[in-house]
């Protein structure tokens, strides 16, 4: 499946042909259940108890936050001035574009380096620049990937964890010249000295904020390469764009979330590079950039912070742990969803910023097996935000002021008469064990090898792309009362 922009209206049709993209999954299996161990190995470190009591102290700082962010903000932005930021107010995308690109012109820049940044994808910052003849280099070594490619990231914090390593070696061999085998070595050289060279010509560097310390005016970027402290501090002027949920009350906060963030997403005790800026760095004769630009970005946050039941969904810190264990994500990959925040966090987020209308299919691209909920770091109700969106999407509940208002409904009435037929098979014990009985009999035409290869009608969708397990030949119950606890059950 190519990695390019896909239309989030089209999940269904993305996810089938992800699906059938053998590379992708074996990528997507490998990088994922390395994060997977990595975090279980740095959360064991911690312990139990004291990992939940962090969880529970980040969920409560962001809580307050949120509840508090109209004065958090003002502080915030009073103590970025006083320091020597220059404070910028986008409402939307557009504005969040155009005002760096102003910043850019005033700048004189030509070339901008990039540091790694959800919120200029979410605004496609890139496109823009380059509409308006500037040429953004992206510095981290994945989204500097998916940048040559021509792709977009497919994931929070790994852009390009849906590329094998054989993949980028052919890429770079075209684009940066390496030998088509070079090694990880020789590729992380080749992206290192490519790089350096574009950092000393930029003007400008764009980077995100991880948090924003209202008590101090200060910004907080973490990153593993040291390619976002370039970015911060070569270029003469710094672009850094942040939403508005980024804002955390004091810098005794921070120790919370450099202890939570890099464990639940990559798991690391610590994240390599912490940089803390409060104002420009030259400022009083300092080192660093002349100028210090903070672009701060509504773009439908107000909107998910005035409900209190998405209200909960800003307290996302990106750490991306939640894509990791989720069997969708697993399996799909990132460009599936169509959109800039893919996974279970992705399929809350998007179709509140783009509305019902195109994301209408995210919501209902999960299982609601909880595990998003269990790792996340600041213990997001994941499950509980997609079922309250379903209900929206389907009843039309929608409140006014809510992205959906308005909107035209799906088609629901195939889906509600088998749920209905399904209620009323599963509420009585003999219609259930009948049924049971009837499904076994069916099932044997469908059997090879033991497993489901061809599901029956509608089934044969979910078994084109999956093994299903079959139906063991007696139920639980029956192998209960002849005796399971004399290991005569069988497992079929
Ligand atoms: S929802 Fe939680 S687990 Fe997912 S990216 Fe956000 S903080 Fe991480």
């Amino acid at each position: 499946m190519s990695g390019e922009h896909r239309p989030m209206e089209e999940f269904d049709r993305n996810a089938k042909a992800a699906l059938a993209d053998g590379e992708l999954r074996a990528a997507l299996r490998k990088a994922t259940i390395q994060f997977g161990e990595r975090r279980t190995k740095a959360l064991a470190e911690l312990g139990a108890d004291e990992w939940q009591a962090l969880r529970a102290r980040g969920r409560a700082i962001k809580d307050f936050a949120l509840a508090n962010l109209d004065t958090l903000l003002e502080r915030f932005v009073a103590n970025a001035c006083a320091a020597g930021a220059r404070v910028h107010w986008a409402r939307d995308a557009a504005e969040a574009c155009t005002l760096v690109a102003t910043i850019a012109a005033a700048a004189g820049a030509r070339t901008v380096v990039k540091a790694k940044s959800m919120t200029s994808e979410e605004v496609r910052l890139n496109a823009h620049l380059e509409h308006v003849g500037l040429e953004p280099v992206e510095t981290d070594l994945g989204e500097w990937i998916v940048q040559l490619a021509r792709e977009v990231p497919s994931h929070i914090i790994v852009p390009a964890i849906h590329r094998s390593k054989d993949s980028i070696a052919t890429l770079f061999a075209e684009h940066v010249g390496t030998e088509p085998g070079a090694d990880v070595d020789a590729l992380t050289a080749a992206a290192r000295r490519t790089l350096r060279a574009r950092f000393l010509e930029a003007e400008l560097g764009v980077s995100g904020v991880n948090f924003a310390v209202a008590e101090t005016g200060s910004i907080l970027v973490l990153e593993n390469e040291g390619n976002a402290r370039l970015t911060t501090s070569l270029p003469r002027v710094h672009v850094a764009l942040m939403g508005i949920e980024k804002v955390i009350p004091s810098l005794a906060d921070l120790a919370t979330f450099l202890r939570l963030l890099p464990r639940a997403g990559t798991g690391q005790r610590l994240t390599s590079y912490q940089s803390l800026l409060t104002g420009p760095g030259a400022r009083d004769g300092g080192e660093g950039p002349a100028e210090l630009h903070l672009v701060i970005l509504d773009n439908g946050r107000s909107r998910m912070l005035a409900r209190a039941i998405t209200r909960q969904s800003l307290a996302c810190i990106r750490c991306g742990a939640c894509l990791n264990v989720c069997p969708i994500y697993q399996n799909v990959g990132g460009h599936a969803y169509g959109s800039v925040y893919p996974g279970p966090i992705g399929a809350v987020i998007t179709p509140q910023l783009a509305g019902r209308g195109r994301a209408a299919q995210l919501p209902f691209a999960s299982t609601l097996c909880g595990a998003c909920r269990e790792v996340c770091p600041v213990a997001i109700d994941i499950p509980g935000l997609l079922l309250a969106l379903r209900q929206e999407i389907v009843d039309g509940s929608e409140p006014a002021g809510s992205p959906f208002a308005g909107q035209p409904r799906p088609r629901r009435g195939l889906e509600r008469l088998a749920f209905r037929l399904w209620s009323f098979v599963v509420r009585g014990r003999r219609r259930f064990e009948f049924a049971t009985r009837c499904a076994r009999l069916v099932q044997r035409w469908f059997l090879a090898e033991g497993r489901l290869r061809r599901g029956p009608l509608a089934l044969k969708a979910w078994t084109d792309g999956r093994d299903l397990r079959p139906l063991a030949k007696r139920s639980f119950r029956a192998q209960w009362a002849q005796g399971l606890d004399r290991g005569q059950g069988d497992s079929r």
